[in-house]
């Protein structure tokens, strides 16, 4: 199926819930193809790859940076990020809150929590979400509108729907408070379970883009 056919494709199925095209290690021309079907929300896990896109494609796309953090790169995405998923540690908040104010904006971001049983993802645990949320008004450029999260990657169905509801729940205790309006779960492979685990945005990749060459 073409770029063009797979987004339209989600568009009918996903409805309310927003889709993240992730277009990281794809070329400008892939995000343009998308684009010319009515795709405006692209996710990226490079900053600077993000920044490069931007600086070439349309401006009235929305940038997602979906992957980890790393704070010296924060300057060369405040300028444009529409939402920053990843924010799993309080330096990512300080500079981000630092970088924001540089350029009068309030960055929207999510929280990211780890709900997989894989170490290798980034994420907070429950007690440190309690203690960040305790110090958000210390960054009055950045307002953390909900949470992120990545399941497990594994074909057990039941242990990733048992992640996203964790997530759901988190999200849920906080959200009336909060005013939080976003729960970003689900990728090319568990989407479905993700939504109708409650997640308003989902982040697919290779199902549209076409699988990744790393070399
Ligand atoms: C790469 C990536 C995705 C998309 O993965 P696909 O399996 O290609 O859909 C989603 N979320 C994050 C955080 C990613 O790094």
């Amino acid at each position: 199926m073409s770029i063009a056919d797979s987004i339209s494709k989600y568009k009918r199925e996903l409805g309310k819930v927003q889709l993240v095209a992730v277009s990281k290690t794809k070329p400008s021309s892939d995000i343009l193809e998308a684009y010319n079907a009515g795709q405006r929300h692209f996710g990226e896990n490079k900053i600077q790859e993000m920044a490069s896109k931007f600086e070439e494609l349309p401006k009235d796309i929305c940038w997602h940076m979906i992957g980890h953090i790393q704070t010296n790169k924060i300057k060369y995405m405040a300028p444009f990020v529409h939402l920053v998923h990843g924010v799993d540690r309080r330096k990512v908040l300080v500079e981000l809150n630092k970088q924001a104010a540089k350029h009068d904006r309030v960055i929207h971001c999510l929280l990211q929590i780890h709900i997989a049983r894989e170490e290798t993802k980034f994420g907070l645990d429950q007690g440190e979400l309690e203690s960040i949320i305790s110090e958000l008004s210390e960054f009055p450029n950045v307002k953390v509108v909900g949470l992120m999260g990545m399941a497990t990657n594994t074909n057990e169905e039941e242990a990733v729907n048992r992640e996203f509801a964790v997530l759901k729940s988190l999200f849920e205790r906080y959200a009336d408070t909060h005013g939080w309006t976003t729960l970003s779960m689900g990728m090319s492979g568990d989407y479905k379970l993700a939504i109708e685990n409650g997640s308003t945005h989902v982040r697919i990749g290779s199902a549209i883009f076409g699988a990744r060459n790393y070399s």
